[in-house]
């Protein structure tokens, strides 16, 4: 049996003229023949919407509730899609995530995929030639729904075509495939044929949200070729998958950004053993996610420290802080939102030196200010003020000569 899995996200699936585009993109599948496993997002702020409704109801929704509600925008997507094909006379047929069973961890809101019934779902196969298939969702070993975090239907995907053996894994949205970087902040942004899963990883896990981390990760560990198009066209868009000479070659492959941080400085700290655990221990506790750091040591035994933790996560870090502020000598403690996270990435980085330079002089020409830095071996990440995120973008972009074919760009010397 070739399965085939087609993944459309919330503004491919947002009302009747989209869903028709994506029921073309379906047959097109049935006629090269494949079974066609077909995994669809909420539709367009149907999500957000469910999110604030709840928040409006109570300050602190229950998280296990939370996700038995966000989980319905899922739902009707699935339910109005096998309609449209079971009109059409196509054998199909709606699942949501605890029928198959997609098995998670329990964790609400932010759950692992354990398993996936590949048994049940062969059997599903031969009986229907389109499994409609809800993403985003799974159940715990209570059978409980959970949700996979934001843009978790892009990890459905890739997990149901791991658990399959899908030939590929075609990830339809609105755009044309992986770009250098986002093409609505930046018209010059060059399109990817190709692009490596680490590379990927690394776009995706510095904010770029054409693709979820998770579903990078399933689709590495898996080995799933992905394939990432728009479903209002018929061109070929970028293939993620395992290089040997990784995207195209480039020194930096592409820029991302992150408007979900926010920085909290600590002055004044007492600068001595152990602080900075009693400081970190806490929020890692609460399940705050932390990830600059820069620490200053200053005069008379003591330092600032500075942290960035996501924007939804400030309030809750704020508290635990203001509780530990007279046992670690804190002298004030600041947070700024209007920050914006901006990371150039690249392979070639880790054998090429100056790239960082060229950054920070980029940045500099442009007059933005630097808050603050950090470096892994491909990537290097600024922390700069939100209203420079489209002028930092688009000046580095050009600086990396991302906006030119790979053939033109100098491999070898350093740029600058
Ligand atoms: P979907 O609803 O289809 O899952 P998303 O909104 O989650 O779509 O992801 C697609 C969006 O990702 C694009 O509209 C684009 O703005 C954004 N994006 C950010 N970085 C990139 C990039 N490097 N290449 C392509 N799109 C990107
Ligand atoms: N509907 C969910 C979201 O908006 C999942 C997804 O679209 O992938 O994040
Ligand atoms: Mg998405």
């Amino acid at each position: 049996m070739r399965i085939l899995v087609q993944k459309f996200g919330g503004t491919s699936v947002d009302g009747l003229p989209c869903m028709l585009k994506v029921k073309e993109k379906v047959l097109g599948g049935l006629g090269q023949g494949y079974k066609v496993i077909v995994v669809l997002s909420a539709m367009h702020g149907v999500t957000n919407t469910l999110l604030d409704m709840a928040s409006s109801w109570t300050p602190h929704p229950d998280d296990a509730e939370m996700d038995v509600l966000l989980a319905t925008g899922e739902q009707q997507s699935v339910a109005l899609f096998a309609m449209l094909l079971k009109e059409a006379g196509i054998k199909a047929r709606s699942c949501l995530g605890y029928q198959l069973p997609i098995r998670t961890d329990p964790t609400y809101g932010s759950a692992r995929i354990l398993d996936i019934d590949r048994t049940r779902i062969v059997d599903l196969l031969q009986r229907y030639d389109v499994l409609v298939v809800a993403g985003f969702q799974g159940c715990d070993c209570t059978q409980r729904i959970t949700t996979l975090g934001r843009g978790g239907s892009d990890t459905s995907a890739v997990a149901l075509a791991a658990a399959v053996g899908a030939q590929c894994c075609e990830i339809y949205t609105d755009v044309h495939g992986v770009y250098t970087t986002d093409p609505n902040i930046c018209s010059k942004a060059r399109k990817l044929n190709r692009i490596d899963y680490e590379e990927m990883l690394e776009m995706a896990s510095m904010g770029a949200k054409v693709l979820q981390i998770r579903s990078v990760e399933f689709a590495k560990k898996y080995n799933v070729p992905i394939h990432v198009r728009s479903t209002f066209s018929n061109e070929l868009g970028t293939i993620v998958t395992q290089e040997e000479n990784s995207m195209e070659a480039a020194l930096v492959s592409g820029i991302a950004y992150d408007k979900d941080q926010a920085r909290i400085t600590l002055v004044g700290v007492q600068d001595e053993p152990g602080v900075s655990a009693r400081i970190f221990e806490p929020i890692a506790a609460a399940n705050i996610v932390v990830d600059m750091i820069v620490q200053n040591p200053s005069k008379e035994g003591r330092t600032d420290l500075t942290f960035t933790v996501p924007r939804g996560s400030v309030r809750d870090t704020l508290v635990i802080l203001e509780r530990l502020k007279e046992d670690i000598g804190a002298l004030e403690i600041f947070h700024d939102d209007n920050v914006c996270k901006i990371s150039v990435i690249g392979v070639g980085m880790r054998t090429h030196a100056g790239i960082a330079s060229i950054a920070f002089a980029t940045l500099k020409k442009e007059n933005i200010n630097i808050l603050m830095i950090s470096t892994s071996e491909i990537k290097i990440s600024c922390l700069v003020k939100e209203k420079y995120t489209e002028l930092a973008i688009r000046s580095l972009h050009e600086a990396f000569g991302l906006d030119k074919e790979p053939s033109t760009v100098c491999q070898e010397e350093p740029l600058v």
